[in-house]
């Protein structure tokens, strides 16, 4: 069982300790249900920080070295697992001399914008939190826009971190969006999108007309999946987008490039996120 309890007081320095929490209880309660023997006891702020810059030459930060913010939401863990996912497969590229350098500013072009959301989300939630007038207002006020469909889903994609949308330019929905996780026919039976995702590597999907697409420079790198899917397309927020006729999906599972029916553009994503062509 876990206990979260308010310190009236701010105090700087030291660790918690059991005596503490048993006052704390007894303030709030008036017994301490003898308290004993915790696993784990912490103290932690409505303190919000994020580093300015993710890179530093060789130095990346990522998770709460990069950002934290009070738990409220219950999302650092969800973050930093994203921006370490993120960061994994061009660190490899980069360092396997794959892709150059470069590719790894992305890495906080994507994810520090990111997480300043999510500290302005946890800001708001602990302003929310206090125990005015006006403040009551606010979150009835807050409560009821949270019962419209629209407020309640844009605030759950971005509280779950599905609806993360990263600017590769403009073009179809799904482009910069997590690939949904689809149910595909293939020649060798049912496959999850997910599952082609495991061994981290990039993929991409054709969905139209088999082997029409030619990435043979980039074949060492690349796996190319002949599938067929012809149910909805749905995404967090935006609901039903077209069907693409491919997509190439990145290790971290969004999408780098959306065909709709031409091959335009597609060397220049494959040579943007996984290196030039091979000679
Ligand atoms: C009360 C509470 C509730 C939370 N609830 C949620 C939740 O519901 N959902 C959620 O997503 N997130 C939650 N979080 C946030 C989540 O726990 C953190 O965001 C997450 O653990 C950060 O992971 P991390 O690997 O970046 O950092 P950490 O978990 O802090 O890991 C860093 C590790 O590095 C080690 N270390 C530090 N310095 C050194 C050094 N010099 N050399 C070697 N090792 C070192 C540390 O000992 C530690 O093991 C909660 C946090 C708190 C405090």
């Amino acid at each position: 069982m876990g206990v979260v309890l308010t310190e009236r007081q701010l105090t700087i320095g030291g660790e918690p300790t059991l005596a503490d929490l048993s006052e704390a209880l007894v303030a709030v309660y008036g017994t301490d249900y003898g308290v004993h023997n915790p696993t784990w006891i912490s103290r932690f702020t409505d303190v919000t920080r994020q580093a300015a810059a993710y890179r530093d030459r060789r130095v990346l930060l990522a998770g709460d070295a990069a950002h934290i913010h009070p738990p409220m939401g219950g999302q650092g863990l969800n973050i930093g697992v994203q921006d370490a996912v993120n960061l994994g497969w061009k660190l490899a590229q980069v360092v396997k001399l794959i892709s150059p350098e470069s590719l790894l500013d992305s890495y906080h072009t994507e994810r520090h914008p990111i997480a300043a959301r999510v500290l302005r989300n946890a800001k708001a939630q602990v302003a929310l939190r206090r125990m005015d007038a006006s403040t009551k207002a606010l979150n009835d006020t807050f409560a009821e826009l949270l019962s419209m469909d629209e407020p309640r889903k844009r605030i759950a994609a971005e509280m779950s971190g599905l609806g993360i949308h990263y600017d590769l330019g403009v073009g179809h929905p799904l482009l910069g969006r997590r690939m949904p996780d689809l149910d595909l026919a293939t020649a060798s039976g049912p496959v999850r999108v997910f599952s082609l995702l495991h061994d981290a590597r990039p993929v991409l999907l054709n969905l139209g007309e088999p082997g029409r697409l030619d990435i043979a420079p980039w074949a060492d790198r690349v796996r190319q999946i002949e599938a067929g899917y012809d149910g909805p397309w749905e995404l967090p927020v935006l609901g039903t987008v077209a069907a693409p006729a491919a997509v190439l999906i990145r290790p971290d599972g969004y999408v780098a490039w959306v065909g709709v029916g031409t091959q335009q553009g597609l060397a220049e994503a494959l040579t943007i996120w996984f290196g030039p062509p091979a000679s």
